[in-house]
């Protein structure tokens, strides 16, 4: 396939790289939610991700415009970094992804393998969440992933996915049933695997053989095969920061109480008791663990004592996908975007539509050369970009998290006043686009006063 091709040019900036989110402080690397389209208000397919990392991390934002046969898509990017970055792109394809170590030991790549290469492929070709899965299967399959392991979050305004890679060239992917929601923490949570069953699930062909040759599997001992039993590192599958946080989330979604903090019984998504909306997103975002009983221990000392669960005090970025088919993409598929800690930060919303984000997001004025440059200039960034605007939130969080417990009150207040304003301009900008499109057939009617005015809209929500 051509596009494989095109990055096996970019080969020697994969290989160099370092991925921030590897290294895993006390196992807790990003949180992820997908909501599917018969569990939400309003029928959207919803996608929430928390990123977790340590280090110098610059949240930018981009519109790249379609370039060379590759798709359009809004960028949000950490540079320097291979398993961070989120992306939305003009199909409304969503991904962004959760480290989840496996038990892979055995190194097998081709041309250096791919790990930046999956999510940015996916963004520039992929038509839908679907198609995703199995472009990240053929890369995986034919040039072989490079780390441990991980599991992207993939979602399109009508289905959501999640694709688990193993070092090497093993992978699985699930759906999710429309009236489920999937939580996903830094272990792998696939179960069951039904290749024959291809609305649903995809995979390598050996995926089971496979793991029967390395011993991790065996059916006389272990019963019916289990993918995350057989391939997960079996200290993250246990590991109770995951375990907690997966609880946690169903816990909220569903009210149930018989859910205990086992990884083998935790089911791989819960049918909500309500239909749920953005704000139920946020508040699964920013928990730590008040709604359950269960506690997270953490084993190192931290240098703040703002208290941990999915809100962690490493989380430098919240994204909240909320992707509607009712209307065109542009004005449909939004990326609600937490620059930040969501316990403490508000959401602002991005409407895929946008085509120029405001200067204070960018490291550059181009977003072709930010594209070039992601792996360029990424020592000491606030020396070098002293006036982005992410720095002012990370010096916020700071502030907050030297005293984080009695401060909070007061600040959440606040957040909340900020929050429900940015809802409420929102709400107003959906009514205003109406005029740009005709309701029954999505067809846009004027789309540069369109795009003129989604710009205006986020320009003046960050003033
Ligand atoms: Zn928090």
């Amino acid at each position: 396939m051509t596009w494989v091709k095109l990055f096996l040019g970019s080969l020697a900036v994969s290989l160099s790289l370092v991925a921030t989110a590897a290294s895993m402080p006390d196992g807790c690397n990003c949180f992820c939610v997908i909501a599917g389209r018969n569990t939400t208000v309003d029928g959207s397919v919803m996608l929430a991700h928390n990123e977790d990392d340590s280090g110098e991390m610059m949240l930018n934002m981009y519109a790249v415009p379609r370039l060379n046969g590759n798709n359009a898509y809004l960028w949000g990017e950490f540079p320097g970094t291979s398993v961070c970055d989120h992306f939305l792109n003009e199909w409304g394809v969503a991904i962004a992804s959760d480290g989840c170590p496996s038990r892979e030991d055995r190194e097998d790549v081709t041309d250096g393998g791919v790990l930046y290469e999956v999510r940015l492929t996916v963004a520039q070709r992929a038509h839908s969440a679907r198609e995703a899965v199995k472009i990240i299967g053929h890369l995986v399959e034919t040039r072989g992933y490079q780390a441990s392991g991980r599991t992207y979050v993939i979602a399109d305004p009508h289905e959501g996915w999640i694709c688990s890679v193993v070092k090497g060239r093993h992978w699985v992917a699930k759906r999710i049933a429309d009236d489920e929601v999937m939580a996903l923490p830094n272990n792998y949570i696939i179960d069951e695997v039904n290749l024959a069953d291809t609305l649903n699930c995809y995979g390598a062909r050996d995926v089971e053989t496979y793991a029967r040759e390395r011993g991790w599997y065996d059916p006389e001992r272990d019963g019916r095969f289990s993918f995350k039993k057989a391939y997960c590192d079996p200290y993250y599958y246990t590991y109770e920061h995951n375990v907690i946080r997966q609880l946690c989330a169903q816990q909220y979604l569903t009210g149930r109480n018989d859910l205990v903090p086992d990884p083998d019984t935790l089911p791989f998504a819960v049918r909500p008791n309500r239909k749920i909306g953005l704000a139920d997103l946020m508040q699964i975002m920013q928990c730590h663990g008040e709604n359950s009983e269960h506690k997270f221990v953490y084993k190192r000392e931290r240098p703040w004592n703002h208290p941990v669960g999915i809100c962690t005090d490493v989380t430098v970025l919240s994204a909240i996908f909320q992707l509607r088919a009712d209307r065109p993409r542009e004005v449909g598929c939004v990326m609600w975007v937490c620059a930040g800690r969501p316990c403490t930060e508000h959401y602002i919303p991005w409407y895929l539509g946008i085509s120029r984000t405001p200067d204070c997001w960018r490291r550059y004025a181009s977003a072709a050369q930010a594209v070039k440059d992601h792996f360029t200039a990424v020592e000491h960034k606030r020396d070098q970009w002293p006036h982005h605007i992410y720095w002012k939130g990370v010096d916020r969080w700071a502030s907050y998290a030297t005293d984080w417990h009695n401060g909070i009150a007061a600040v959440q207040q606040a957040r909340d006043k900020r929050q429900a304003k940015a809802c409420k301009a929102f709400a107003k900008m959906d009514k205003k686009l109406q005029k740009y499109y005709d309701p029954r057939t999505l067809q846009v009617k004027d789309r540069e006063a369109m795009v003129k005015s989604i710009n205006a809209f986020t320009e003046k929500l960050y003033r």
